[in-house]
């Protein structure tokens, strides 16, 4: 195990506090996986914590120590049981000094195990096992884990989907019967974990077990053709998703870029200019153009942005006589698509003969 998470549990202990790994590192790691994500489960209270680990901002939120280092996001959490799901989190935490408790509220086996600062397994659940045999099982009662927080609906079928693992008879029958509580999460919620089935390459697949749990419908999204790419901007791009989904400026921007792009159903001098290499490599993966082609005609374009035009804005307005305005926009703008499409050459005396005759 690396030094630095070594550390982390030994400074809890040498306090005199419990601390082990849970959650995804541990479950990732036996399957061979890194994660940088790092949970830690403790008998030591927020503020023990505070006084430990003197962090500049007390990121302690429902009771949590969050703090990253080069390497990892820790996050250390109390023991607790949990009662009274309220949307988003848990309306009342209450702290206990017992490890098995904490575990047992947690949601799957695999999710249960745990790792001392020495790396042995401690694994009262059976999550090894689980793990094992691919196996997505519920901890304690499935119906009341499920409907005490119906996030965990999703969260099953995302392990099962990006870990290629199956859910456990019960499970699924249950999942079955409680997908419509799906509809009570927050769109926030439900987008974590839809992000995550997406850039799963298992993501058709995960669709069609969507549909067949009866959970689809309450995503609110429709797709027609899908192709996986490995950016969820790329992702949501193909899909037709419901408004109450927030997505950033940026996010909106580059989907409706790609969109715009798959529309026209081709990669162009235009489209490179316009939208840059990324996105347009975004694009040609859905439409199937070969990658190598996109690159190698981004490298010659004539022009790739405003600036490179050989000629400066005051330039033109002097050669042309004219006051800076939206005409001389409009003129800079054409003489850019001629010099896209081959038609203009971006070079100084090419474009002041331009400006004064046309093109020749
Ligand atoms: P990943 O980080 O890959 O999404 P994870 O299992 O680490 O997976 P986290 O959201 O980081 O998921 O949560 C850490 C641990 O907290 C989980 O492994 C699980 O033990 C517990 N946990 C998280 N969400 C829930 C939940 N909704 N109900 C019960 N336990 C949960
Ligand atoms: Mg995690």
């Amino acid at each position: 195990m690396d030094k630095y998470i070594t550390k982390v549990l030994k400074q809890i202990e040498s306090n005199g506090f419990e601390a082990y790994i849970v959650g995804g590192y541990v479950r990732d790691k036996l399957l061979g996986k890194k994660s940088t994500d790092v949970d830690i489960c403790t008998n030591a209270l927020p503020k023990d914590l505070i006084n430990i680990f003197n962090p500049k901002v007390n990121k302690s939120h429902y009771g949590s120590l969050r703090f990253r280092t080069e390497k990892y996001t820790f996050d250390i959490t109390t023991y607790r049981q949990e009662e009274n799901y309220v949307k988003r989190r848990p309306n009342r935490v209450v702290y206990i000094n017992n490890l098995l408790e904490d575990l047992k509220r947690r949601d799957f086996t695999i999710n249960a195990i745990c790792l001392n600062n020495k790396e042995d397994i401690i694994d009262p659940l059976g999550g090894r096992k689980d793990l094992d045999n691919h196996l997505i099982r519920c901890i304690g009662d499935v119906a009341t884990k499920l409907e005490e927080d119906p996030l965990r609906i999703l969260r099953a079928v995302r392990f099962s989907i990006t870990l290629g693992f199956n859910l456990e008879e019960e499970l699924r029958r249950e999942i079955v019967n409680k997908a419509y509580l799906v509809d009570t999460l927050s769109y926030e919620r439900r987008r974590e974990e839809l992000d995550k089935i997406l850039l799963s390459s298992n993501v058709l697949e995960g669709l069609e077990l969507l549909k067949e749990l009866g959970i689809f419908k309450y995503l609110e999204i429709e797709y027609q053709d899908l192709v996986y790419v490995n950016d969820i901007c790329a992702m949501y791009s193909q899909l037709k998703v419901s408004d109450n989904y927030n997505f950033t400026k940026s996010e909106k921007n580059i989907i409706n870029s790609i969109r715009k792009i798959i529309k026209l159903g081709m990669i162009d001098n235009h489209s490179l200019y316009q939208y840059g290499l990324y996105i347009n490599q975004l694009a040609g993966k859905i439409l199937g153009i070969k990658m190598k082609k996109i690159n190698d005609m981004f490298e010659a374009l004539p022009i790739r942005s405003i600036k490179e035009l050989d000629i400066s804005y005051n330039e033109i307005c002097a050669i042309l006589d004219i006051k800076p305005s939206r005409d001389v926009k409009v003129l800079v703008n054409q003489m850019i698509d001629l010099i896209l499409e081959g038609k203009l050459e971006n070079e100084r005396e090419a474009i002041i003969s331009y400006l004064r005759k046309g093109i020749k």
